[in-house]
This record gives structure tokens, C-alpha cells and sequence, in this order.
């Protein structure tokens, strides 16, 4: 991505002195990504909505990206001990960033990374029955009973709810495929746990028709299709 000076920026675009641009600044006329913007040297890039003396200098545009994501990274912005997701999208700055339907510490694969609010919003929204399939590894063997049970739906008591119908296929005997509508804490897991199985790898391929592009070693990413980012609404 293109980053640089904010002072750079608007000197070029309104073709005035670096000079002109800090007094812009100390009047508060500028307006980066919707906060007031006082230093010369604010990084911003391609992304950032820029507004000068109410002018549009730029305009925000929305970003949609999918990640592959490793083990041992977390779903968040900021941690203490672990990389985060938003860290790998190398070169991207994250300020503005969000995840899109997290995945545990633990778990991989498809995760998707978006500055557009309205669209993770309908992506997770549990009446937009949007399906995310799973591939699941357990420490026990599995059999045809698990499939009516997941099928049925489980009773959270933490939450007091009952899962949506899930549908789960056998694979092998230490192999499953889970599609869920829905993704409450843990809900893999746990669902599995009612059968003391532990889950011993969870890998997510797809969520609606986005599937993850098997080109993307774990950790690296790519922008979405505009097909992808419009299959979702
Ligand atoms: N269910 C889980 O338990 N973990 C995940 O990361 C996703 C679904």
C-alpha cells in the first residue's frame, strides 16, 4: 500500500506549500478518517479518508481481505503474547480494520478482515444464515450418533440457548465436516465436548460462498473478488 505524509499528501493535492498545509492543520481544517488531524507527519495511504477545509481530498474506500490463518494466532486487534491476525496483513495498515467472525487461538484457515461494519454485520448475523463449513479433528472416534445430536441442536446453559440445526459428515473415523449458521464461543468445540471429544484441530474452508483460496499458505492473505465481497449481501 501507498503510505506517506498526510502534510504531502495535501500539499500535492491542493498544489499549496508544505507551509500553507501546517497552518491548515493548526486551524483545524483537516479531517483524517473523521478525526481532526494535527500532525504534519500523520502516516496515511490510499485508504484513508481525507478531508480538507470540507473537501473530500479522499475518498475512503472500503477494504475486504482474506487471511489463512495459522495456529497460535489470535482473533484480535491487540495481545500481549500471541501475533495477531491484523499483524499479518503485511504493508496494510490496520487502524480501521476489523475481523469478521473470529477463530479460536487455536483454530485455522479462512478468516476475513474488512473495514466495512455493515457488511461483517450481515455476514454474522445469525437470521442471515450465512454457512460456515469446518473441518474437525478429534482425539476420540466419531460415529453416526453425533449426526442427529448436532443436527437438533444443543442446549447452552451458559447462554441459554439452543444451537441452530448443524449439520455434521463423517469423514473418517477421526474426521468431520461442520456447517453452522451461527458461531457462539467455543460452539465447536463444546458441541463435541458433550461427547467428551476433544477437538484436536479445527480448520475453517469456507463461510457462505467465500472459500478459502487453497494458493494461500497459512499467514498470507489476499484481497477479496468482488464477487466474494458480494456473495455476502
Ligand atoms: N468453534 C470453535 O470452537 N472454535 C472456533 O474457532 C470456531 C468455531
Amino acid at each position: 500500500s501507498k503510505r506517506g505524509r498526510l502534510d504531502q499528501f495535501i500539499a500535492r493535492a491542493l498544489q499549496v506549500s508544505k507551509k500553507a498545509v501546517r497552518q491548515l492543520l493548526i486551524d483545524n481544517k483537516v479531517l483524517v478518517d473523521g478525526k481532526l488531524a494535527k500532525a504534519p507527519d500523520l502516516q496515511i495511504d490510499e485508504f484513508s479518508h481525507i478531508v480538507c477545509n470540507e473537501v473530500i481530498l479522499q475518498q475512503y474506500q472500503k477494504q475486504y481481505y482474506m487471511l489463512n490463518k495459522p495456529d497460535g494466532v489470535v482473533s484480535a486487534t491487540v495481545d500481549d503474547k500471541h501475533p495477531t491476525a491484523l499483524s499479518l496483513l503485511a504493508g496494510i495498515n490496520p487502524d480501521m480494520l476489523h475481523i469478521a467472525g473470529r477463530l479460536d487461538l487455536h483454530s485455522t484457515g479462512l478468516l476475513l478482515i474488512t473495514n466495512d461494519a455493515k457488511w461483517s454485520a450481515a455476514l454474522m448475523a445469525p437470521d442471515h444464515k450465512v454457512d460456515k463449513h469446518y473441518l474437525v479433528t478429534l482425539a476420540n472416534p466419531i460415529d453416526e450418533s453425533y449426526i442427529d445430536a448436532f443436527a437438533n441442536g444443543m442446549y447452552f446453559e451458559f447462554e441459554d440457548i439452543t444451537t441452530l440445526p448443524a449439520q455434521l459428515t463423517i469423514l473418517s473415523t477421526y474426521q468431520a465436516r461442520v456447517v453452522l449458521r451461527e458461531g457462539k464461543y467455543h460452539q465447536i468445540k463444546r458441541m463435541f465436548g458433550r461427547f467428551r471429544n476433544p477437538v484436536v484441530a479445527l480448520h475453517r474452508e469456507s463461510v457462505g460462498n467465500i472459500m478459502l483460496d487453497n494458493t494461500l499458505l497459512p499467514g498470507e492473505y489476499r484481497v477479496l473478488t468482488k464477487a466474494e465481497v458480494d456473495c455476502i449481501i
